[in-house]
């Protein structure tokens, strides 16, 4: 049987690292037992969803380099859920309620006063046709709830192990609004009926939704699918991750210029038993990922463990893995001026401040003038090489009698108007003899 996983979210923000780490999961599952993987857009909700979400979702997965095998959007297969409706209500399984949401929650009220359990009373249930004609005749529409038959769902998690949820004390599902729009709970169990899903895996915050679903999928078929839930991820303070938290938002992490292989390394890793390191490749991930690893206690986004596998990741790029991108940054970047500056970056577009500083014509006010005079007047000839750096600070040395940072921080400062970067004798030899010459103010 082929393994087919889906990751399903809904086109109403952002997608987050907390999603990005379930659609990945679902990917490495399909990708390394030769299965498939479907993305599927939640989408049922029209006034909520939106457009611009689902571009940007399939593009933060292709950025990401997560490739889907199918996709498609709920809001395509109304039709196909109002069929399998027809089918419980036939079976019996859905039966119309008239409660207002005020009437709802003055039920639920009371059964807090009274210390009961808050579920759904099942008043409709009961109601006789001429009751429910009445109700319609007054201009009400029903929405539909199923009809939980079950005391306790068993099944045997991948992730969590045996699990009995006790359905007793959730409240009939309702499946269907009073407009005829069909809710999650529904289109999820119908979709992964139809698209043969073997394997939902899926945040804990959806256990009893799966108690709940696998009773729908048997009351329309039987059930085949393999289920696992995993923990959530948290904040670094320990909060629940939003999708309003736009800062650990793909999109934003995109915008900031964090390259895909970390955002991948850290989520390939975090909440697992394995280490985090950074992955040399998306092989590397499909190559180590085990389910089991994953833990189910929450694991938490400390964003400076991500920017350090960035710079990590930076580090190791070659030029020829970036040269298209330094072209848009600085055509002048070159292969000698790429590996003498990545070491300094924590992102690729970092390189844009160093170009700006090797090739820009800008003025530096020294503020050591005298000792930079001195220094100045012993500048060497050109052609500059490795050797230049030592010949001219030995020569300063000997001349001002300085030495350590006294001596290399005033230099740097007013060749770079910077206090820190790459090795001097590397820079000045970007920087050439000319420009140095013409920067220098004292
Ligand atoms: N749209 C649901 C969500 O984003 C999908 C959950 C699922 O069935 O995987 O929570």
């Amino acid at each position: 049987m082929t393994v087919i996983t889906r990751f399903a979210p809904s086109p109403t923000g952002l997608l987050h690292l907390g999603n990005i780490r379930t659609a990945l999961i679902n990917w490495l599952y399909a990708r390394t037992h030769n299965g498939k993987f479907i993305l599927r857009i939640d989408d049922t909700d029209q006034e909520r969803s939106k457009d611009e979400y689902i571009s940007k979702i399939k593009y933060d997965l292709e950025w990401l380099g997560i490739d889907y095998d199918d996709t498609f959007n709920q809001s395509s297969r109304f039709e196909r859920y109002r069929e399998q409706f027809e089918k419980l209500k036939a079976d019996g399984r859905i039966y119309p309620c008239y409660e207002t949401p005020e009437e709802l929650e003055r039920k639920r009220k009371l059964q807090m006063a009274s210390g009961g359990k808050q579920v759904y009373d099942r008043t409709s249930l009961s109601l006789t046709d001429e009751e429910k004609r009445g109700y319609e005749d007054d201009g009400r529409k029903p929405h539909w709830r199923f009809l939980l038959q079950t005391e306790r769902l068993k099944w045997n998690d991948l992730l969590k192990g045996e699990l009995d949820i006790d359905l007793t004390s959730l409240s009939d599902p309702v499946l269907f609004r009073e407009d005829g729009v069909p809710l999650y709970t529904f289109s999820s169990a119908v979709d992964d009926i139809d698209y043969n899903i073997t394997n939902v895996i899926r945040g804990d915050d959806h256990t009893s939704n799966t108690a709940v679903q696998i009773e729908i999928i048997n009351a329309i078929d039987k059930n085949r699918i393999t289920f696992a839930h995993h923990a959530l991820l948290k904040a670094s303070s320990g909060d629940k991750l939003s999708k309003r938290d736009n800062v650990i938002s793909i999109d934003s992490f995109r915008k900031s210029n964090l390259e895909p292989l970390a955002i991948l390394s850290l989520l390939a890793t975090i909440g697992t038993s394995q280490s985090i390191e950074l992955k040399d490749s998306l092989n590397q991930i499909i190559s180590e990922f085990k389910l089991e690893t994953i833990s189910t206690s929450p694991g938490r986004i400390e964003i400076d463990v991500l920017n350090a596998l960035n710079k990590k990741q930076v580090q190791k790029l070659n030029f020829d893995d970036v040269s298209e991108r330094l072209k848009n940054i600085d055509e002048k970047i070159d292969e000698k001026f790429w590996n003498t500056i990545r070491s300094n970056l924590e992102t690729v577009e970092g390189v844009k401040q160093w170009s700006d500083i090797v090739f820009d014509s800008k003025l530096i006010e020294a503020e050591d003038k005298e000792y930079i005079k001195s220094a100045m007047e012993l500048i060497p000839d050109d052609p500059w090489d490795e050797n230049t750096w030592e010949l001219w600070t030995t020569a300063i040395k000997e001349k001002t009698g300085r030495k350590g940072k006294e001596l290399f921080l005033p230099l740097r400062e007013a060749f770079t108007g910077m206090s820190h970067g790459p090795e001097m004798k590397l820079l000045i030899q970007l920087i050439g003899r000319e420009k140095i010459l013409e920067r220098v103010k004292t």
